[in-house]
């Protein structure tokens, strides 16, 4: 709900999957990549994307061949993104679910909108507009702007991702592994440590620190929990 969307690109082209993340990632998409049509497969299923873009000329298995196997398991929305332009290529994949197609060379740009008209059409989340308010703690998840107390916070987009995430969870204690998983998209393990850096600059900026809280609770062991400062005592 931070982000757009959670986008899986199966690409096999480096620079184009390069310019694609760096591109969806900018108009604020969570972007994991694989080259590999066996391995989207994989992790349609572990990570649950919103949306795949699947390319169709993939190194292992035919990019229509994935789509019907992705079927079988998932109704996942799937543009397929191809160089094919043969009009029956188009045609087999519609008919075999995808929910839309582009044509390579397309802009950044377009994959956006269409992502975003096929979420809607999915009924999928496009949160733009949306504010989060907890307390004096606004979070425009539209426009990433944060304020507190009317007053603006500059963070880096890791940051937000965080608060935001946090922001959308007001009273719950997010465990670290989740916090992790889901804003760092990493396995537990691989960044406990920057979590903690960047908790730290989080409250650093909100005008806090870890021993006289406000906003960001830490709960020892366990996780975070964000809350108002006047906000009811945790059950
Ligand atoms: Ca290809």
């Amino acid at each position: 709900m931070c982000r757009v969307a959670q986008v899986l690109l199966v690409e096999d082209d480096a620079d184009i999957r390069r310019a694609l993340i760096r591109a969806l990632t900018d108009l604020n998409h969570a972007v994991s990549s694989t080259v590999s049509g066996l391995e989207a497969l994989q992790l349609v299923l572990e990570t649950r994307p919103d949306l795949v873009v699947l390319d169709l000329g993939l190194p292992d298995v035919d990019g229509r061949e994935v789509l019907r196997m992705l079927r079988a398991v998932s109704q996942v929305p799937v543009i397929v993104a191809t160089a094919r332009d043969h009009e029956p290529t188009i045609v087999d994949a519609l008919n075999r679910g995808a929910d839309d197609y582009l044509t390579k060379p397309f802009s950044a740009a377009q994959l956006d909108a269409r992502i975003r008209a096929v979420l809607r059409r999915s009924g999928g989340t496009e949160p733009a507009g949306q504010t989060l308010v907890v307390g004096g703690l606004r979070v425009d998840v539209g426009t990433r702007e944060v304020t507190v107390d009317g007053t603006p916070v500059d963070l880096s987009p890791r940051e937000f991702d965080l608060l935001c995430y946090l922001a959308a969870r007001p009273g719950a204690v997010v465990h670290r592994r989740e916090l992790v998983t889901e804003v760092w998209r990493q396995p537990y393990g691989g960044a406990d440590k920057t979590l903690d850096v960047h908790l730290s600059w989080l409250r650093r900026k909100l005008g806090e620190d870890a021993r006289t809280p406000r906003y960001l609770h830490t709960v020892r062991g366990v996780g975070v929990r964000l809350m108002a400062p006047a906000g009811p005592e945790p059950t």
